[in-house]
């Protein structure tokens, strides 16, 4: 169980309802909710293993939150996101939510949300708030602020890094980004990264689709399932003051679907896809070790250098940035070794 909290990193648990193929299949809830503090939304959250193991096991987890088919993506946005959103776009600072869970968890319907169901995800709350946040600060102050708001969208696969605003019909090169250090900051730098310039939230929108569209026709053109990669879309916020000091600010809001965390000897992959799934592990065990190592205040090396995820997020986690994992789970028995997995892997953030 969780014993110390840190400020800087936020686990949160998203349990998505039951789907349809569990309803006609009667399956059984294996997960239950304790409220710790509705102020602090603090709970601690029990894992019950199925009947058909021989033991039945009750597990504990203590997490920041929890959100079940009762909260919808709003909630999560109003109570963690919305602050951090703030911080990025008037004050500078940096910061990264991030998704995790088995493959039809509920990672894309938070982060993205589904228009037939009129439910928004967390990156069109944002984009929101960014703006209704800089016309308020604009239409209230008088020392009058120049904003520049830019996005950019990437995509990890096998340890590759691919451009998803550039104009392209091919996924296969044209897109490859690289990774250099920075050597003006601590930080890493990616080549070529296409940052558009945004006015307008229909117009970051209508980007968002766009990369979206480029995934999934890359996926399809290199037969490969898109779960299977990450992604990050960025928003970039700089500010200068137009009075005879001018003060320059930067602030970097990463919205990070990492790819399905399921183990592969579950799905029975073979060859390249046993490959590609390694890599899988390795990037999400390595962003497991850098979030740990970076709430033990004991800890001096953060092993940033061990996957392309964690480099290229090098200066977005850690020091005065803020992160928020959000791990998303099925309430069904069927996948409770997944489940124990996913909170297993949350509890270990903090
Ligand atoms: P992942 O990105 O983890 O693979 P998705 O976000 O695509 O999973 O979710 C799989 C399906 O589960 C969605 O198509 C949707 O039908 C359902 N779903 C997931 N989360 C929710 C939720 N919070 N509320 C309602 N349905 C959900």
């Amino acid at each position: 169980m969780l014993s110390h909290k840190s400020e800087s990193v936020k686990v949160l648990i998203r349990c998505r309802p039951f789907n349809q193929k569990e309803i006609i299949n009667h399956s059984i809830k294996c997960i239950d909710i304790q409220q710790l503090d509705n102020k602090n939304h603090q709970c601690i959250i029990k894992l019950i293993s199925p009947k058909r193991y021989r033991r039945r096991i009750s597990r504990l987890f203590r997490f920041d939150s929890f959100y079940d088919e009762n909260h919808r993506t709003e909630h999560i946005f109003q109570d963690f996101v919305q602050s951090l959103v703030c911080d990025v776009t008037l004050n500078g600072y940096s910061g990264t939510v991030f998704a995790y869970g088995q493959t039809g968890s509920g990672k894309s319907w938070t982060m993205t949300g589904c228009l037939c169901h009129s439910e928004n995800g967390l990156i069109s709350n944002a984009i929101e708030h960014v703006f209704h946040l800089i016309h308020h600060h604009q239409s209230n102050n008088e020392q009058e602020k120049e904003f520049t708001i830019k996005c950019a969208y990437l995509e990890i696969y096998n340890e590759e890094l691919h451009d998803l605003l550039l104009p392209r019909t091919s996924l296969k090169s044209s897109s490859r980004l690289e990774l250099r250090e920075n050597p003006r900051s601590s930080g890493v730098h990616i080549t070529n990264l296409t940052w558009k310039n945004i006015y307008t939230i229909e117009e970051c929108l209508k980007l968002k689709r766009l990369g979206d569209l480029a995934r999934t026709m890359g996926s399809t053109q290199m037969n490969r399932d898109s779960s299977r990669s990450h992604t990050m879309f960025s928003l970039s916020i700089q500010y200068q003051h137009n009075s005879q000091t001018k003060i320059f600010r930067q602030g970097k809001l990463n919205f990070v679907d990492l790819a399905g965390s399921e183990r592969q000897i579950k799905t029975g992959a073979s060859g390249q896809q046993l490959l590609e799934s390694a890599k899988i592990n390795l990037s999400l065990s390595a962003l497991n070790k850098v979030i740990s190592s970076l709430v033990q205040t004991n800890t001096t090396h953060i092993p940033y250098r061990d996957s392309k995820l964690t480099r290229l997020l090098q200066d977005s986690i850690g020091g005065t940035t803020k992160t928020i994992m959000i791990a998303c789970i099925s309430p069904s028995e069927d996948n409770y070794d997944e489940t124990l997995c996913t909170l297993r892997y949350a509890s270990r953030t903090k």
